[in-house]
């Protein structure tokens, strides 16, 4: 069984998909932290992200693993990594090249196709499981989005303020 769950930044699909995960007793697949994931190591490897033929030229060096919603990038644990402001404000630029999106697609359909579960991102129902067996859109005010990235933020020590998210949030 598929669950997809679509919507914006901020909306709360990670929070619910995980209740809804535990409820029902499958996987969660947090989709987003795989952006993350491939956006630090471009960041680690000082990669010149406008450049988008290097980083086409780097994924094959990029080594995912997920396992209980802990995240190893090639072999090293990067949950707290993957949160920081620096992987959040360039997170939408790495997810805007092609081959990075096909990269991460595939991956995403070959962990799902070995149980139940449920995926959280903004193009899960209409791209990567369009056949998916439910489908939920999730949206939220730009406030209440902000405030949301805002508590995220503190757990890994930004220095971002509210106001600057919610007009980040705007902006986009
Ligand atoms: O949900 P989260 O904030 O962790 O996602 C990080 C970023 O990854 C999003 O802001 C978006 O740019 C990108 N993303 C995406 N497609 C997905 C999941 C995330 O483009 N399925």
């Amino acid at each position: 069984m598929i669950i997809a769950l679509d919507g914006p930044a901020g909306s709360g699909k990670s929070t619910i998909a995980k209740l809804v995960a535990k409820e029902l007793n499958i996987d969660y697949l947090d989709t987003g932290a795989m952006y993350r994931m491939v956006t630090l190591y471009f960041l680690q490897n000082k990669l010149d992200l406008k450049d988008e033929s290097t980083i086409n030229e780097n994924l094959k060096n990029i080594t995912i693993l997920i396992k209980s919603n802990s995240f190893f990038l090639n072999g090293k644990n990067v949950d707290e990594e993957i949160r920081s402001v620096e992987v959040t404000r360039n997170v939408s630029l790495t997810a805007s090249y092609k081959k990075v999106r096909e990269f991460l697609v595939d991956k995403q359909r070959e962990i799902a196709k070995e149980n139940s579960c449920i995926l959280d991102g903004r193009d899960i129902g209409s791209v990567v499981f369009p056949n998916a067996d439910y489908k939920f859109f999730m949206t939220a005010t730009p406030e209440t989005r902000a405030k949301r990235r805002f508590l995220q933020g503190q757990d890994s020590n930004s220095t971002q303020t509210e106001q600057e998210i919610l007009e980040e949030i705007i902006k986009s």
